[in-house]
């Protein structure tokens, strides 16, 4: 069922900024990709276009009831060549957050076929510096104009592009966190396990406490108990205790990153022992008082790893590796990136070359 992509060049190309000073997500190349769902037609006219504007009805049901999901990933630039690291697992979870969500399924061989016929176009937006990238983000939202409370009839995909800095300067930096016990991101049952656009709507209020109180980023407690720990940010969450690896097990309210799901497999083959398992916030507490939990850190496509250095755990700081960034965070930092940058051997196809792909 592979369809045509009509493709519209821009006749008006953007001049390419200077990448190290552009905020994240705020810059987009030229050209995006769409398609169209009706329950009559299927998904059909797929087709990439200039970057521009377009008019939405002011009943379109996004606008009101919410229905829309995203992924993020990023291209790489690593010797002229455009590369993705696993984005088979972006549509595959695109999927399975669009079933949640009641909307339509999109074929996910064609939605990367789409994805690398538009890599192709702008294959000289993917920056080359230290840690630049040009960040993936295909998205599908509810567009039909109607009122009533049930699933849209009709549906448009998209993907657009945002070359965007490496998210650290010359080295990884500690970052602070607050153990949030009033708000929660989601809950068993719910939609956390999602890529749903209003988790991150829901997730303001409690960063910008967070932010108020002097930390960078919110560390979010299960919504039953508000005892157990679920992710920090929109980023999953590891411990190093007693020299293995420990990481909350997904349990239907965690967003189930590719970047953790790596992190396991590639830890598990540098010999360290990973356990998934539900952890109390009073154990992690323990754990960094009697020196037994050494490091901390998130990990996610946007940071790759996010090592933690400061935590604060029901209005009582504590430092964690002496707010420093530990060995094993940066032993896992400088694999991945290695792999995603083919520095290092890709022993599990995890590495997508576009470039060769589209010659
Ligand atoms: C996207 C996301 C992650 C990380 O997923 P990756 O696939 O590793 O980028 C973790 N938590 C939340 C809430 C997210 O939205």
């Amino acid at each position: 069922m592979t369809q045509q992509i009509q493709i519209t060049k821009s006749q008006n190309l953007k001049e390419k900024p200077e990448v190290a000073g552009i905020p994240f997500g705020s810059y987009f190349t030229d050209h995006m990709f769409l398609m169209d769902y009706s329950a009559e037609m299927g998904w059909h006219d797929a087709r990439i276009v200039p970057y521009a504007p377009f008019e939405i009805s002011p009943s379109s049901q996004v606008l009101h009831y919410g229905q829309s999901v995203f992924e993020g990933l990023k291209a790489y630039n690593v010797d002229g060549e455009v590369i993705l690291f696993r984005p088979d697992e972006n549509f595959k979870r695109l999927n399975r957050s669009l079933e949640r969500m009641s909307m339509p399924k999109v074929d996910e061989e064609f939605a990367l076929d789409a994805l690398y016929e538009l890599l192709k176009i702008e294959h000289d937006w993917v920056p080359d510096g230290e840690g630049q990238s040009l960040y993936v983000r295909p998205f599908v939202f509810a567009n039909e104009p109607y009122l009533g409370v049930r699933p849209a009839k009709s549906y448009r995909m998209m993907i657009v592009l945002s070359p965007v800095a490496g998210y650290y300067g010359a080295q990884l930096n500690p970052t602070s966190i607050y153990v949030e016990d009033d708000y929660v991101r989601a809950v068993r049952g719910g939609v956390g396990e999602a890529k749903f656009a209003g988790n991150y709507a829901s997730s303001y209020a409690a960063q910008q406490k967070a932010n108020d109180l002097g930390y960078e980023q919110v560390l979010w407690l299960d919504g039953v108990h508000q005892e157990y720990i679920e992710e920090v940010g929109s980023m999953n969450i590891f411990f190093v205790r007693d020299g293995e690896l420990i990481t909350p097990q997904l349990n239907g309210s965690i967003l189930p990153g590719i970047t953790r799901k790596s992190l396991i497999t590639l830890a598990e083959d540098l010999g360290y022992t990973v356990r998934e398992e539900r952890i109390h916030i009073s154990d992690v507490e323990k754990g960094i008082k009697d020196g037994s939990i050494s490091e901390v850190f998130g990990a996610g496509t946007a940071a790759v790893v996010a090592p933690v250095g400061i935590m604060n755990i029901h209005g009582t700081d504590y430092r964690v590796n002496n707010n420093e960034i530990g060995k094993v965070t940066q032993e896992l930092y400088d694999n991945l990136t290695g792999i995603q940058t083919k520095k290092q051997e890709d022993k599990h196809g995890w590495v997508y070359d576009v470039t060769a792909t589209v010659k």
